[in-house]
């Protein structure tokens, strides 16, 4: 569903340039759950970017559905980006004017639904996440973790087939982050959805099915979760009861 191809990235700055992904490929099939690690400016925001459209490679190309993204005018890559992906970002990102609901109806109002049909499935949705009674309420009204439940919702508002989460436990404390990896987790398995989440919590390493090791600007390996090599067991020690 998401193939990535001898992508690099290059930044200016001042005089230098420097090539922060130096040739990635990677190939990610439906209904996985990828995250993908590495230490801090190693290029995994960047290459979020990347997949998500939201920045354009210096060289090499991603395809979403066989279909190769740079080739899209505006208009299909605002769709895509607006029916084919579901974004969940480090600082929640809502909208502060506006409700928990009104967030999540956003992206159904900018795909062309109307405000009834979109009302229902955003309570639906805020349901999901155990947030229906708080629909009426600010960003600034509601905890970390509810905000990026609401962020949740809001991603999965036009039903995307793929999900990505730049460090979506980032801000959270342990038990909040908990409960949004294993919405995550449910996402996948019960949806089906593709989600990509580029994170440091290696509590993601209990749901996924797949770890792309970055180092560096480039993949570092990949391993499935049966064959990862940092202990399982090891890393949910602190979750013990
Ligand atoms: P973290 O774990 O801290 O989020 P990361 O792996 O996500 O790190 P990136 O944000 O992808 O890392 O950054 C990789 C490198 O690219 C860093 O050295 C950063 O300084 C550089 N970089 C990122 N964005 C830009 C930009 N817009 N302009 C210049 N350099 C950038
Ligand atoms: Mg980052």
């Amino acid at each position: 569903i998401v193939r990535v191809s001898n992508v690099t990235k290059n930044f200016h700055m001042g005089k230098m340039e420097v090539q922060v992904l130096k040739g990635i490929n990677l190939d990610i099939t439906a209904g996985r759950y990828i995250s993908i690690m590495g230490p801090s400016g190693s290029g995994k925001s960047t290459l979020f970017n990347m997949i998500g459209g939201l920045d354009k490679p210096t060289s090499g190309q991603v395809f979403i559905d066989e279909v190769d993204i740079a080739q899209l005018d505006a208009y299909e890559l605002a769709w895509l980006r607006c029916r084919k992906i579901g974004y969940i970002f480090q600082t929640f990102n809502l909208i502060p004017l506006m409700t928990a609901l009104e967030n999540v109806t956003l992206p159904m109002t900018f795909a062309g639904v109307n405000s009834d049909d979109a009302n229902d499935r955003g309570m639906t949705l805020l349901k999901m996440v155990g947030l229906e009674s708080r629909y009426n309420h600010k960003p600034s009204e509601l905890s970390g973790g509810q905000q990026q439940r609401v962020a949740a919702a809001r991603a999965l508002a036009n039903d995307p087939g793929i999900i990505l989460a730049d460090e979506p436990t980032g801000n959270l404390d342990l038990r909040t982050g908990e409960e949004i990896i294993s919405l995550l987790q449910q996402l996948s398995q019960e949806k089906n959805i593709t989600i990509i989440s580029a994170t440091h919590d290696f509590k993601m390493l209990n749901v996924s099915d797949q770890v792309v090791w970055i180092r560096d600007g480039q993949v570092d390996k990949i391993e499935n979760r049966d064959e990862l090599s940092i202990s399982l067991g090891e890393i949910s020690i602190g979750n013990r009861h």
